[in-house]
């Protein structure tokens, strides 16, 4: 068995006035936040679903289901931990995650470092293994016209 395992993982939630926007387990100042069952914080479901991805260990969605009201309004994080946990328990540990984020608004760059610190509190992983990247899509549908936030997600794992 090969013990290392590569995985993907993407996400998507709407903006929406009346929300904290809450991104990598970090509060940013906006006018609008995501909206979801959970913080919809939309990086670190991203990073969930490609961990257990890499584990072919299913998804956020199967794990931690919205109808389930233990969720409502759960902190990412907390999530996230439940998924090392799981990784944990099939013997994986995580090697690196690499991230891009997809917004017209806000700057995310600048929310990077504490971002790191948070995730990297969570995977065990210092902030050199954990790529953060933000871009727009100039404009272009949805996401261009700021309806809402998108991020993806590549993850390498390891069996120990
Ligand atoms: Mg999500």
């Amino acid at each position: 068995m090969t013990k290392i395992r590569v995985g993907t993982g993407i996400d998507f939630h709407r903006l929406v006035n009346g929300r904290p926007l809450i991104i990598g387990g970090v509060n940013i100042p906006y006018s609008k936040g995501l909206v979801g069952h959970s913080d919809a914080d939309v990086l670190t479901h991203s990073i969930c679903d490609a961990l257990l991805g890499a584990a072919g260990l299913g998804d956020i969605g199967t794990h931690f289901p919205d109808s389930d009201e233990r969720y409502h309004g759960i902190e990412s994080l907390k999530l996230l931990k439940q998924v090392i946990a799981i990784l944990a328990k099939a013997g994986y540990h995580t090697v690196n995650v690499d991230s891009s984020l997809i917004a017209q608004e806000p700057k995310l760059t600048p929310y990077f470092p504490a971002m790191k610190r948070r995730l990297g509190n969570v995977l065990h992983l210092s902030s050199e293994c954990i790529g953060l990247k933000a871009t727009t899509s100039e404009g272009m549908g949805a996401l261009g016209r700021g309806e809402g936030i998108a991020a993806t997600c590549v993850c390498l794992i390891e069996k120990a």
